[in-house]
């Protein structure tokens, strides 16, 4: 949005996002496409003024609360193009109840941020409520969704790093059996193995990332294997950290503890569902 809309969409929509008077969510995935999002069915038919939109969405984050949805849907249909990710449009709507549906998943985590289905029937779209161009809404989302792979991915670098350094100032200070934990090498090492070498590795895929990013150059493969790779060293570390406290990991108020279910798994190593946008 930030990109492609002129000054005066810019300031209608980006104004009350960054102060806060509205909140968005990301009508992206639906049932029968799951990743493969050039799938979606949810169509934006032309009308006078505007759109129809009709469809469906699933996993949309905190629907409950948003005044806005961006809403990704086809207006050309796949067949029909000459690419897949061809004929996909953009749009930032305000929600409106008779058009726009959604009830709240149950969730086994993350549950303070609420998962929605939406459906969607004839929803009147403005033509002034789309992003950027007809057709060109999968080049936008990928536009988006690079820079949040590599914020994460630093994300996940910095709260491995930040529950390892606790967990050595920890097992500096825990003595048992007349001596601080930390001179044992089954303490010591698997820390160290999680630590200097491999988080150096990957702060160097976000920063290349982010380079790549800021010099307006192609980084989907850059962006991708930094959070891949930073999210399993973040929850590998912080798992580290936790099991260097001993029964303390396992409290509340143990700042290292907290870190562990706020890294995202990759996915190869993931304990549960993660968000692999
Ligand atoms: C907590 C949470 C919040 C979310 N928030 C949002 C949101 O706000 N907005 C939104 O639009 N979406 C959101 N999502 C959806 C998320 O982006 C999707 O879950 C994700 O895109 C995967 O789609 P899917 O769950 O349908 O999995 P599927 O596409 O059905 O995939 C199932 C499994 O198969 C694997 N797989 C699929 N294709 C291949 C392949 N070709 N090769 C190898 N493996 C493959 C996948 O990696 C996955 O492990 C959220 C999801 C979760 C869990």
């Amino acid at each position: 949005m930030s990109f492609t809309g002129p000054p005066e969409q810019k300031k209608r929509w980006l104004v009350p996002l960054i102060k806060g008077e509205e909140q968005t969510c990301f009508g992206v995935t639906e049932a029968d496409a799951g990743l493969d999002t050039t799938s979606i069915k949810t169509f934006a038919r032309r009308t006078d003024g505007g759109y129809l939109v009709s469809g469906g969405k699933i996993w949309t984050s905190t629907a409950q609360i948003a005044s806005k949805i961006v809403l990704l849907a086809r207006t050309t249909a796949k067949p029909d193009c000459r690419r897949p990710t061809d004929g996909i449009t953009l749009f930032l709507h305000r929600s409106r109840p008779s058009a726009h549906r959604s009830t709240r998943d149950r969730k086994l985590g993350r549950k303070a941020v609420d998962s929605n289905q939406i459906f969607i029937t004839d929803l009147f779209v403005p033509e002034e409520d789309r992003v950027g161009d007809e057709g060109k809404g999968f080049q936008y989302l990928l536009d988006s969704i690079n820079p949040e792979r590599i914020l994460v991915a630093a994300e996940n670098v910095g709260l491995g790093q930040g529950a390892l350094e606790r967990a050595a100032r920890y097992a500096r200070e825990r003595v048992v059996f007349g001596r601080p934990i930390g001179k044992n090498q089954g303490i010591q090492h698997p820390a160290r193995a999680e630590a200097g070498p491999s988080s150096r590795r990957h702060i160097g895929w976000c920063l290349r990332a982010a380079w790549l990013y800021d010099s307006g150059k192609p980084c989907a493969a850059e962006a991708n294997a930094a959070k891949l790779l930073a999210g399993g060293a973040g929850f590998e570390a912080a798992t580290r950290a936790v099991l260097t406290h001993g029964g303390m990991g396992i409290c509340q108020g143990i700042p290292c503890r907290a870190a562990v279910p706020r890294v995202h798994p990759a996915p190869d190593r993931a304990r549960g569902p993660s968000n692999s946008s």
